[in-house]
């Protein structure tokens, strides 16, 4: 579509993409090369993009820490890694009440989707049935959209949390398959993948996203957008590096707001029709740019992350007002896929 080296025209590109064109790798690695100074053209031609698909709705998620701390994985970036020493919380299970509250709490706060996350490498078939028993009682008594992170799922399990009422499942692929092995070695790219498959297969929808900001390079980001676009997501979670003292990745910093919104306008471009949030980090890499952050994403996470505190969630709502735009209530619809085929630092 474009050369690195030639200027692209932004809206010119988004018309390209409205009518249905996938950009080509060079064309995605010319959004990551954008000059700044050029950044809020590229900005509005993703607004177009986003508008045609989402209006000016912005979708609320809020979610639980199910489980905190005391995994067996190494991911690099995690706090709730064995070879992390930084000092969160840790906690096994939460019982039903609890979870529950954190649903009520979601409702309260206008967030259509809640997320019941939990650390380690995969769930016990316990795990599972707790989990379903709280999703039931959740989706009958509060309605909400159920969003589970719990790892590495077996299929006998996917379909036990389908059943529950489970909506979606979210696994991040978290980079590139190439640059995977450097942040994590106790599990592959690929048990990533067949874990997305697992959830599909039992019929529901995936949420998988990145982690920008880790040490790899544009190719890297350009190949996990390209990964995604073949795995049916549904909806995309960026998450920015915030390193955390303790973690192996406590020294990387790679990260300008500008950088963290050209590595947004990626994923629109790439991914017109679906759902892109960003998540954890949006606060400390985007600083005073995180409004302009919703011009190519259309979801955000209200209150805290997994290990980190997110910004008051009435600031959340003063953005989202000042912007002019329209929090997605429960029970309504957001976007339209028709061309679709379709955790805060994740697990
Ligand atoms: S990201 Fe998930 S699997 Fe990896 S160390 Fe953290 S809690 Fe464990």
């Amino acid at each position: 579509m474009s050369t690195t080296t030639e200027k692209t025209d932004w809206d010119e590109l988004a018309d390209r993409v409205l009518t249905g064109e996938t950009p080509d790798e060079k064309t995605l690695h010319s959004i990551l090369d954008c000059p700044d100074e050029e950044i809020l053209s590229l900005l509005h031609a993703s607004y177009r993009i986003r508008n045609h698909h989402f209006g000016n709705q912005v979708q609320l998620y809020y979610l639980k820490n199910a489980k905190s701390g005391l995994c067996p994985e190494d991911c690099g970036y995690c706090s709730q890694s064995k070879i992390s020493e930084a000092p969160i919380e840790k906690y096994v299970w939460l019982n039903e009440e609890k979870i529950f509250a954190g649903a009520k709490q979601a409702a309260e706060n206008q967030a259509k989707t809640y997320c019941i996350v939990a650390s380690g490498r995969g769930p016990t078939n316990r795990e599972v049935e707790h989990v379903a028993g709280v999703v039931k009682r959740i989706k009958s008594e509060l309605g909400l959209h159920i969003c589970c992170c719990l790892g590495l799922l077996k299929p006998d399990q996917a379909k036990i949390l389908a059943d529950a009422g489970v909506d979606r499942i979210n696994h991040n692929l978290n980079t590139s398959r190439e640059y995977y092995e450097t942040i994590c070695t106790t599990h592959t790219y690929q048990d990533r993948l067949d874990t997305l498959q697992v959830a599909a297969d039992a019929g529901m929808e995936l949420c998988s996203g990145v982690i920008v900001g880790m040490g790899e390079t544009d190719a890297d980001l350009v190949g996990v957008a390209c990964e995604l676009k073949s795995l049916n997501v549904k909806s995309i979670p960026i998450n920015f590096l915030t390193s955390i003292e303790g973690t192996p990745l406590e020294d990387v910093s790679q990260l300008t707001p500008q950088r963290c919104l050209k590595a947004l306008c990626l994923f629109r471009f790439m991914h017109p029709a679906t759902e892109i949030r960003i998540a954890g980090g949006r606060e400390v890499h985007l600083r005073s740019l995180q409004a302009l952050g919703l011009y190519p994403a259309n979801s955000i996470f209200i209150s805290d992350y997994l290990t980190t505190v997110g910004q008051e969630t009435h600031e959340d709502f003063k953005m989202i007002e000042d912007l002019g735009f329209e929090i997605v209530l429960q029970g309504a619809e957001s976007g339209d896929s028709s061309d679709s085929p379709n955790a805060a630092l994740s697990c």
